[in-house]
């Protein structure tokens, strides 16, 4: 796939779960944040950046779209959250772009093709090979179609931009060292893989 990445709409809080554990209300519409597209980064070795403390991992099913601006392909994705800045710039009703935004802050995997009706994923995440997250996108509170619809009605999607879909309960900060191995299996026996390796960034 090409793998220069216009736009990475991301959807927060959209499984039950993760809401609550963040003590947010379930959202009556969904919300969506831009994660810039060169913030994609393909490479095995994640590196931290310098102006957090608690980087958290966020595994989530990733969608492309398309040149009819159908989704197309999925794959794994990381959406690392600076959760200590994260904090203050919400308490401070400031953007969330330093967050969510910065370099290498959107791990992914390789993607498969999805037939037109797009079939389910079951997700998991091991960390240091505990399992971390587990999550099924039937759970999703907006589904595939309801975010391809707002996203499209809202925003100036590009071929080729992801939809990241949201994250299951369980996430958690990432220290250098770490390992990750990340799982998705669809209903149609589709599978991805993906490990990474937590480093210091510079
Ligand atoms: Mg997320």
């Amino acid at each position: 796939m090409n793998r220069t990445i216009q736009n990475i709409w991301a959807v927060g809080r959209n499984y039950v779960d993760h809401a609550k554990e963040l003590g947010h209300e379930v959202p009556k519409e969904p919300l969506v944040f831009l994660k810039a597209g060169s913030s994609a980064h393909w490479g095995e070795q994640i590196p931290l950046p310098l102006h957090s403390r608690d980087v958290h991992f966020e595994l989530e099913l990733a969608l492309r779209f398309n040149s009819s601006l159908e989704l197309d392909a999925a794959g794994l994705a990381l959406d690392l959250t600076a959760r200590d800045v994260q904090q203050r710039l919400k308490a401070e009703g400031q953007p969330w772009t330093l967050a969510k935004s910065f370099k290498a802050s959107c791990p992914l995997s390789e993607f498969v093709e999805l037939p037109q009706h797009l079939p389910h994923f079951q997700l998991e995440l091991k960390v240091n090979q505990q399992l971390r997250q587990v999550g099924h996108t039937s759970q999703l509170i907006f589904n595939f179609e309801v975010l391809r619809r707002f996203v499209l009605a809202h925003f100036p999607v590009q071929e080729g931009d992801l939809l990241l879909t949201g994250t299951p309960a369980g996430v958690g900060p990432l220290k250098v060292g770490d390992q990750l191995q990340a799982r998705a299996q669809s209903d149609l026996g589709h599978q991805i893989n993906r490990c990474w390796q937590v480093v210091q960034g510079g």
